[in-house]
């Protein structure tokens, strides 16, 4: 079964600080009527359903909570309530700011009696916090004790109002070593710091990356391009690259790299035929191809080393 381990639902404008979202949009569109946001950033689960069909066998809805800085907040009750809609095909990680003093109680209510598979996306720089902060610490206690993974968006991202400093993908290195039961998965493999996602998943049994999102940032899904990708398209430096270089590197386990999408951001149909067309890409660049069974795995197998339970 293929599973998108990493995919977004939300509402517009129910899940939105307008005034924290505005700030990180360029001048010209302060302006738009309220149609036109909706169309930007209306998310429904629906819409992902629709094109997942039967080639996706299961889906993970992470949430995201970046309420003064990004400008976005998904309720858990509204992810819990978006996965229960298709049991068959949806899961869900419940979000919390794990600096936040109920949120060791809230994942806990969420795991427990919501059926959250993970916790995720946890965002630092979305939240102005390290990950590694002593702070998250009971957070990483709870998931480590329920058996859960937590997704960490440990870079840094585009949006303006965004620190860098808090995208140190460093810092999951620490939370690696204090929690060594605590399942990590590096979320879109640290864009754009690939290197250091790719030592700390070489250093450390208990931390994985996903791969979500990058298909689309490559450019390799020619049909779907976004209008915001970089002037010259090359699926190389965030596709082809970051895999190359993981697996040119790694002296463990090959099979630590996850499947997703991050819908809306990448549609699941171009994104795995990206992956599978990798190495006709590759080639025609004479650059080394990566073995079958390694993308089928990112694919089919990987997943089922981090979620205990679906
Ligand atoms: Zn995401």
């Amino acid at each position: 079964m293929i599973v998108d381990c990493h995919i977004h639902a939300w509402k517009y404008p129910e899940h939105f600080n307008k005034e924290a979202m505005l700030a990180n949009q360029p001048q010209r569109r302060h302006a738009w009527p309220e149609e036109k946001f909706k169309a930007m950033w209306d998310n429904p689960i629906e819409r992902y359903l629709e094109v997942m069909g039967d080639l996706v066998g299961k889906a993970v809805i992470m949430g995201l909570k970046s309420e003064q800085t990004y400008g976005v907040n998904t309720p858990n009750e509204y992810l819990a309530s978006e996965a229960r809609k298709r049991p068959d095909k949806l899961s869900w990680c419940c979000c919390v700011v794990p600096t936040e003093k109920g949120a060791p109680d809230e994942v806990e209510k969420c795991v427990k009696e919501y059926g959250a598979v993970g916790v995720g996306e946890l965002g630092p720089a979305y939240g102005n916090y390290f990950a590694n902060d002593r702070s998250c610490y009971p957070v990483y206690e709870v998931c480590q004790a329920l058996e859960v993974p937590v997704f960490i968006h440990a870079g840094p991202s585009q949006p303006r109002r965004l620190r860098m400093k808090y995208g140190d993908v460093l810092a999951v290195d620490d939370v690696a070593i204090d929690f060594p039961r605590l399942k990590i998965v590096i979320c879109h493999m640290g864009y754009y710091r690939y290197e250091d996602a790719s030592f700390l998943l070489c250093k450390h049994e208990n931390v994985y990356a996903d791969i979500s999102w990058l298909a689309s940032l490559s450019g390799l899904e020619r049909s779907t391009l976004p209008r915001y990708l970089p002037t010259v398209n090359h699926p190389f430096s965030h596709f082809a690259y970051p895999l190359l270089y993981h697996l040119s590197q790694t002296f463990g386990d090959t099979d630590k790299i996850l499947w997703g999408t991050d819908w809306s951001a990448s549609p699941p149909r171009e994104s795995i035929e990206a992956l599978r067309g990798i190495n006709a890409y590759l080639k025609s660049h004479s650059l080394p191809e990566i073995p079958e069974r390694t993308i089928e795995n990112i694919l089919h197998e990987n997943w089922k080393k981090v979620f205990k339970s679906f």
